[in-house]
């Protein structure tokens, strides 16, 4: 199949890393105000100190998207039900690039903020880092560069991902995620249940999560918009494989997450099941606590 695996910075097959390190001193951005992200954050921090470089990457992670999206305004989008029918019915995203209407001032600093971030905490090598630095100094080049990693999920047959892009996958798609969701939002209401694929409804991006519902349906969620769309509860989203013996699905000690494995494509897929829990699925949250199990699953031959 097309395109690559889910950018995720910390899925990047690289065992977890200790925290040593990491500053003691510092506290991250987004641990001084308590949402229920970063409560949870916390209290995993306290049960798991291995996690702890990757948790209060996320904990900085959130702080900057909640100030960024404080001044993101809703972009107007069209809302003709008609049109998005027949954009569901047809497969295609409803999210056109344009319809963002990106500040790229705001753009460039959350790039270069999420660029410094995970250079900090050791999920973005020195290289990398430079050249997010070299991006940032030439105005122009940004700009295209994002719209191609657009288009490589909504138009996968005519874009390439961009040669600049290479290893920076991680950075855009984080950068992206406060204006993306911010977007997707908008569409939330929507009802997706004519969406048959794999890939998000919104933007095409590939699912980074699941979360089995209390009805035991299963939603993915996308790991570009956040967005939210049910999929048939076993076939892989990536390549389509509905063989249930082709499909290694396995769960967590504590029975709260599983793994869904497909034995063609070899990529995996993490699910929060929401019948044994007491709270919601919190991506920002739920994709960290499963770290040891995308050690457990690229153990066994998958990848993200
Ligand atoms: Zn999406
Ligand atoms: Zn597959």
């Amino acid at each position: 199949m097309r395109g690559r695996p889910a950018a995720h910075p910390f899925a990047n097959g690289r065992p977890v890393r200790q925290n040593a390190a990491v500053p003691q001193h510092r506290h991250p951005e987004g641990a001084r105000s308590g949402t229920p992200e970063t409560t949870e954050l916390l209290k995993l921090r306290a049960q798991q100190p291995d996690l702890t470089s990757a948790i209060d990457l996320q904990l900085e992670l959130l702080g900057l998207e909640r100030r960024i999206r404080s001044r993101l305004t809703l972009p107007t989008l069209a809302f003709e039900p008609e049109r998005l029918a027949a954009l569901l019915e047809a497969g295609r995203p409803l999210l056109r690039f344009e319809d963002l209407s990106i500040n790229w001032s705001d753009f460039r600093f959350v790039f270069r903020t999420v660029a410094d971030l995970m250079r900090r905490y050791e999920a973005l090598e020195e290289e990398e880092h430079s050249r997010t630095e070299a991006l940032c100094r030439e105005a122009d080049r940004l700009e295209p560069i994002v719209v191609q990693w657009y288009a490589t999920a909504t138009e996968p047959a005519s874009a390439d991902p961009p040669a600049d892009l290479a290893g920076l996958e991680p950075v855009v798609q984080l950068a992206m995620r406060p204006f993306l969701s911010r977007a997707a939002e908008a569409l939330a209401a929507i009802d997706f249940s004519a969406w048959g694929r794999g890939c998000c409804p919104v933007c095409a991006g590939e699912p980074e999560f699941a979360v089995i519902t209390p009805a035991a349906e299963r939603l993915l969620l996308c790991s570009r918009c956040t967005s939210r769309w049910r999929f048939d509860p076993i076939a892989c989203p990536y390549c389509g494989n509905e063989e249930r013996d082709r499909i290694t699905s396995f769960a967590s000690r504590d029975g709260l997450y599983r793994i869904y494995a497909c034995d063609e494509c070899r990529r995996y897929l993490k699910a929060y099941d929401a019948r044994h829990a007491a709270r919601p699925v919190m991506l920002a949250v739920d994709t960290i606590a499963t770290l040891p199990l995308d050690a457990a699953a690229m153990q066994r031959g998958y990848r993200a």
